[in-house]
């Protein structure tokens, strides 16, 4: 299998990574030079690491790396089975991409896109073929996570993402299939772990070590949704916050807020320019959190229901299965369990009760309980995860 990777970023390296490792043969286009010397270095070293355990020969190393070409012409992908791209998230320059790649790969060569945030129906619009097209979203970084979100556009035939789904499975990824919609799974649930919590340092509920203190410790999240924040950058994490509220034609759920683009507009981005929510430069300066039970489980609750509550109605809307929500929060962001799962051990009640707590403190259809979590509830029902 010859796979061609478009884009030689952060994210295009990773997916250059997995393939080789899965035994395919890849090349890798950019338009900038310089990007592919450093893919070079970086996957030759991502792939080392990955390996250190199974103590691989230089010879048997080298190989791999073998596998893996590079090159500045595009007409060189006239034989790919498979190609993915990786540019700039910016619809025309992609859908000009499509067009060109089209116009050199043969009619039966896949054409899929590692986009964020773009419709893939408007990527495929443009192409003569667009049943050869669809969305596989890898996460970052894509040789550790094991979360590939598979996109069906409109226009994509059952044979194609039958086909891609099987690779991706067969690259020992999890796959799960999305509908083409704003955030696909993950980055549509996850919205509320920033969005709540940033709501509840503006109202000035608790500050900011508190609430990561409360979601790690008594939660066991890996990271608080601040550290996680400024992990990402506040620029970043906020663009797609901003990306996803638009695209839902401003729904009160996934409003941005003040307090993170402020951050973001005074270069405040987080760990990569050393400050953000926190000072990465004398980290003994930041504040210790509040210990307080009370408050941390109230903080805990909160921001956990309303992660339930997107994940109930993103069954609700046929976006995924409910194993495939659970799946990708789990595989794909880490989250200590399924958000369906955990709504289930909460119960139906506790969740609907807790949804219309808030609704009734704020009058904000933001906190409107998924009419899923009713029904079940009053059916005596759970979630059927599997
Ligand atoms: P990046 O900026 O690290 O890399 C993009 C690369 O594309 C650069 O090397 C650039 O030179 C190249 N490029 C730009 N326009 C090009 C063109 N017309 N032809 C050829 N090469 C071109 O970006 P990234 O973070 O790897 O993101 C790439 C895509 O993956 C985006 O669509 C993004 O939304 C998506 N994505 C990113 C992440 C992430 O965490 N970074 C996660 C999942 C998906």
């Amino acid at each position: 299998m010859k796979i061609g990777i478009v884009g030689a970023g952060t994210m295009g390296s990773g997916i250059a990574q997995v393939a080789c490792l899965s035994n395919c043969e890849v090349l890798i286009f950019d338009k900038n030079p310089k990007a592919l010397e450093q893919v070079k270095l970086q996957s030759e070293k991502n792939i080392r690491r990955y390996l250190k355990r199974q103590k691989k020969t230089e010879d048997e190393l080298n190989a791999l790396f073998n596998q893996i070409n590079y090159t500045e012409n595009l007409e060189d992908f006239k034989n790919v089975n498979f190609c993915i791209e990786a540019i700039v998230e910016n619809l025309e320059i992609k859908q000009q991409l499509f067009q060109e790649l089209e116009s050199i790969v043969s009619t039966d060569t896949v054409l899929a896109t590692n986009t964020s945030s773009l419709s893939i129906a408007s990527i495929a619009s443009v192409l003569k073929h667009p049943e050869r097209c669809l969305g596989v979203h890898f996460f970052n970084p894509a040789i550790m996570m094991p979360l590939v979100e598979v996109i069906p556009a409109v226009q994509t035939s059952q044979a194609v993402f039958d086909q891609v789904y099987g690779m991706i499975k067969s690259w020992g990824k999890t796959a799960v299939k999305a509908k083409d919609t704003p955030g696909f799974i993950v980055n549509r649930v996850a919205r509320p772990f920033y969005g709540e919590a940033l709501r509840i340092l503006e109202e000035g509920i608790a500050d900011v070590p508190t609430i990561d203190w409360a979601m790690t410790k008594l939660g066991k999240f890996r990271m608080g949704p601040f550290q996680l924040m400024d992990f990402i950058g506040n620029d970043v994490n906020y663009t797609v916050t901003e990306t996803v509220f638009k695209a839902f034609y401003y729904d009160p759920r996934y409003k941005p807020s003040f307090t993170q683009k402020r951050l973001a507009e005074a270069g405040y981005l987080g760990r990569k320019s050393g400050k953000g929510f926190y000072d990465y430069t004398n980290e003994d300066k930041n504040p210790s959190p509040k210990k307080d039970e009370v408050l941390g489980y109230h903080i805990l609750n909160r921001i956990l229901v309303m992660l339930i509550n997107e994940a109930a109605d993103a069954l609700f809307l046929n976006i995924a299965s409910a194993e495939d929500i659970d799946l990708a929060m789990t595989k794909g962001v880490n989250y200590p369990k399924g958000l369906l799962e955990w709504a289930n051990e909460k119960t139906l009640m506790w969740c609907e009760q807790r949804m219309d707590e808030l609704y009734d403190i704020y009058r904000e259809d933001r906190y409107r309980c998924s009419p899923i979590i009713r029904h079940l509830n009053q059916e005596n029902k759970t979630f059927q995860i599997d």
